[in-house]
């Protein structure tokens, strides 16, 4: 058990987490930043990513984030490889307590804890991860150029995907448990209109199918919901776009969040309901999801923060 006091604590080691403690270890704020039971976030269950700026070639999510990582430490972030358990945002200085008893104590607080996919559950879909089945389309849509894909969802995101992967992909099969949707009916209408489109109803994922060498999908398994009967189809790639969780139980009834859980920050800016904690990432933009952003918000938290605190 140890004691961390800080100016600055960074809750996450995603790109919001890294940035935010790149930023304030070179305005000399010397933060400590806890990277939490994901270090490196979600880019670490991801194999090519083609749209970070800086990486002409397509650049391995963990090696990303491992230099991201090697980044923050070059310039000062304390990183403790730890699980924050429990805040107390009431009074100032903050106070964080952890799994392993550490006692962390700041006079800011910035969260960048992020969001969790969810997926189906299948060990097939574990296995295939990075290697044909995706939780992004706008990350891994590229890939799939004149190949057929199948997106498993009903709602907006689903759908969404779904008409975003027919500016690359051959066919796109929409595969939902349901015999209708839940997604905006101006979506709707644009989904069965596109030609690209073609909507398996009543249908789950029973397995994903494919290659061991090279790890490649080649199909899936579908199982009708109503009689249980199974058919196969190819196709190259699966999107799983049922939705996304933030990671913020933890804050509940310690800061303001919206009715999907994701922490409300005001207008252009990343301070919360409370002030000096700020939140940044996908924990506070569900919008847009891409790595990037993540990163810019994280700069933007660290500098709200070193403001702050000049004017504390
Ligand atoms: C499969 C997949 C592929 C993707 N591909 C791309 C891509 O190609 N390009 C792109 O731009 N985006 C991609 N994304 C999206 C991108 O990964 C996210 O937008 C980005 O990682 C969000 O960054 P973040 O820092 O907000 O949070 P995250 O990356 O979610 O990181 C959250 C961090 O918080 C930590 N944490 C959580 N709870 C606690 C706690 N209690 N205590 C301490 N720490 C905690 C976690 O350990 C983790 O380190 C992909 C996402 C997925 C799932």
């Amino acid at each position: 058990m140890a004691e961390f006091n800080s100016r600055i604590l960074i809750i996450g080691s995603g790109p919001a987490g890294y940035t935010a403690g790149i930023y304030a270890a070179r305005a000399g704020l010397k933060p400590v930043l806890i990277s939490g039971k994901q270090p490196g976030g979600q880019l670490t269950i991801t194999n090519d990513v083609e749209n970070f700026p800086g990486f002409p070639e397509p650049v391995n999510g963990s090696e990303l984030m491992q230099r991201m990582r090697e980044q923050a430490v070059n310039v000062g972030v304390n990183i403790v490889d730890d699980i924050i358990t429990e805040v107390d945002f009431s009074k100032k200085p903050f106070v964080c307590n952890s799994e392993n008893s550490n006692i962390f104590i700041g006079d800011t607080v910035i969260i960048a804890t992020g969001a969790s996919a969810r997926w189906l559950g299948l060990d097939s879909e574990k296995k295939f991860l990075g290697f044909g089945v995706s939780g992004c389309a706008t990350c891994d849509g590229f890939f799939y150029r004149n190949r057929d894909v199948a997106v498993v969802g009903g709602g907006n995101t689903a759908v969404d995907e779904a008409l975003y992967l027919t500016n690359f992909a051959r066919s796109v099969t929409l595969i939902h448990r349901r015999d209708s949707l839940r997604a905006d009916k101006t979506l709707q209408e644009r989904l069965f209109n596109n030609q690209k489109i073609k909507v398996e109803w009543d249908s789950v994922v029973d397995e994903v199918l494919g290659t061991d060498n090279p790890l490649s999908v080649t199909g899936i398994r579908l199982k009708d919901v109503k009689n249980d009967s199974v058919r196969d189809i190819k196709i190259d790639g699966l999107f799983i776009a049922i939705g996304h969780h933030p990671n913020t139980e933890l804050f509940k009834g310690q800061i303001e969040l919206d009715a999907e859980g994701y922490i409300v920050t005001k207008g252009d800016s990343t301070q919360t309901n409370i002030n000096g904690v700020f939140a940044a990432g996908d924990v506070q933009m569900p919008r847009f999801r891409q790595a990037v952003v993540a990163a810019g918000t994280g700069c933007m938290a660290a500098l709200e923060a070193e403001k702050y605190l000049s004017e504390l």
